[in-house]
């Protein structure tokens, strides 16, 4: 068949399942495989909205299901993470692509279509955490999801003009789309949708590996999987073939899906709340089965808790959940919500007045081999007081210690001083460097308070831009000692620069 008459039949065929056929999928066929690559956008390994980051893993063990099959049926896998494509410079299969422009390149056709011609029906939240405390910052990724499975046969590459000419030097005809975010990079990125479909490839968008970012609205039952339920059909009457990749596969296993949490932190980087929050369980992608789920940190089996509605939580709150059907179970998923204490008083006494005191070991001279003495009324910088404004989440605080992890100080008490207040969190001058946002994600820290031994107080994992921690902690009668730690959590950077802001003595 010459291409033209092709892509006439094929964009016939395009107008026929655009039609509105409510009630009804539209046909599904698997174009050829050894004519077709799968392009995927932007399966990053963090992002600066926690529930996008997560939808992004819960996605990652049925595309390596789904790929495993259709490498096998003889179809290319292009893996295309635009901003962090250069983390793979030097693999085979970023240089073999890169080379092959070079040696055969392809220059780009006359446009054979006209651009897609889309409407994007979904409102675009701040982010698809909801309407709480939204996540703040375009920052915080440098490489492709961890458990991703790249093969030795598959390609790198963020350009379009290499992808055009690796797709004309194999004969491909057909590209499937597939990753984040569909209504934006998956669209708009190079090597996007909108740029190969008017070269005259079949485009194709695998709906049952791509997310949008839309928004989250527990008032009216609205989940980020509405949303993109909503792009996908946005893209289907505007002529892409919307195929469930995985089914026409054969790859129906159940276990690879993961339920779905709206909004969704982790341990490891938590979701904050002021006074409630409301969380939306799915599972797309998990078969017929129910929804159980515990909230007292133990795996979920076939007789927990059944979800049937939204669950109101007014407390700290750590879920598991997973999809039971037929003795069958899905991935197991997880998910920490953590309720802010009230906001402080401001202290009477700051502590940048005072002087603070290090371990007897640590006050020699160069004994400071893992640990930072932290610096008063400015951020921990390069050299320790070369450092910026205090800053947390867009706001420059007056007073208070810039620390780089790990670090520990503490104060003598005096009977005067009845309570401890102060404000903490990632300091904020990273993202302002050059590509500073690109490792922004590494910044973790935990502050503790110990009085006299015994822990006071402690912070939940910080992450730039969190809303900061409130520390209000009451200091019992004849205490001694009150010690402040900023340790790292998880990872050690040399980025772990924590701020306790507004913090001191409240007599
Ligand atoms: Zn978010």
């Amino acid at each position: 068949m010459k291409p033209n008459l092709r892509y006439l039949v094929t964009a016939a065929l395009f107008f026929c399942i655009s039609l509105p056929v409510s009630g009804q999928t539209p046909p599904q066929t698997l174009p050829e495989p050894g004519k077709t690559a799968v392009i995927v956008i932007d399966m990053w390994n963090f992002h600066w909205c926690m529930t996008a980051a997560q939808r992004v893993a819960a996605m990652v063990p049925r595309m390596n299901a789904v790929f495993n099959e259709a490498r096998k049926k003889g179809m290319l896998i292009i893996w295309n993470p635009s901003d962090v494509v250069t983390a793979y410079a030097g693999t085979p299969q970023y240089e073999t692509a890169a080379a092959m422009h070079v040696l055969h390149p392809v220059k780009m056709g006359e446009w054979k279509r006209p651009q897609i011609n889309v409407r994007f029906s979904a409102k675009v939240g701040p982010c698809l955490c909801g309407p709480g405390i939204n996540c703040g910052g375009n920052w915080g990724w440098d490489a492709m999801n961890p458990d991703l499975k790249v093969d030795e046969n598959d390609l790198f590459s963020a350009s379009t003009g290499e992808i055009f000419s690796i797709l004309k030097n194999k004969g491909i005809e057909n590209v499937i789309y597939a990753g984040v975010h569909t209504n934006m990079c998956v669209f708009g990125k190079p090597g996007a949708l909108s740029h190969l479909y008017p070269h005259g490839f079949n485009c194709y968008l695998a709906r049952d590996l791509n997310d949008a970012f839309t928004n989250y609205d527990p008032a009216r039952n609205y989940t980020p999987d509405d949303g993109t339920a909503e792009i996908n059909k946005n893209l289907q009457d505007a002529g892409i073939g919307v195929i469930n990749l995985g089914e026409l596969l054969g790859v129906n296993d159940e276990t690879t899906g993961m339920v779905r949490f709206a909004p969704w932190g982790k341990t490891d980087r938590p979701y904050f709340f002021d006074k409630a929050a409301a969380i939306s369980l799915t599972k797309p992608f998990c078969g017929s089965g129910e929804i159980r789920y515990t909230t007292d940190g133990s795996e979920p089996k076939s007789d927990s808790a059944l979800y049937e509605k939204p669950l109101k939580l007014e407390a700290t709150t750590q879920i598991k959940a997973a999809v039971f059907a037929d003795g069958k179970v899905s991935g197991k998923s997880d998910a920490y919500f953590v309720k802010l204490p009230p906001v402080p008083c401001k202290p009477d006494v700051y502590l940048d007045t005072m002087d603070y005191k290090v371990n007897e070991y640590l006050q020699g001279k160069n004994r400071t081999p893992c640990m930072w003495h932290p610096v008063k009324n400015q951020s921990y910088g390069d050299s320790g007081t070369d450092g910026k404004p205090l800053r947390i989440r867009g706001k420059n605080y007056e007073h208070g210690l810039g620390f780089r992890a790990p670090s520990g100080i503490f104060y003598d008490l005096t009977p005067e001083y009845k309570r401890f207040v102060g404000l903490a969190g990632i300091d904020e001058k990273l993202v302002g460097r050059n590509n500073g946002r690109a490792v922004a994600m590494h910044s973790s820290v935990i502050f503790s308070i110990y009085i006299d031994g015994q822990l006071a107080g402690e912070s939940p994992v910080m992450r730039m831009s969190q809303e900061p921690w409130r520390f209000d902690i009451p200091i019992p009668p004849d205490s001694k000692r009150l010690s402040i730690s900023c340790r790292n959590a998880g990872t050690v950077s040399t980025y772990d620069n924590g701020n306790l802001v507004d913090a001191g003595f409240v007599k």
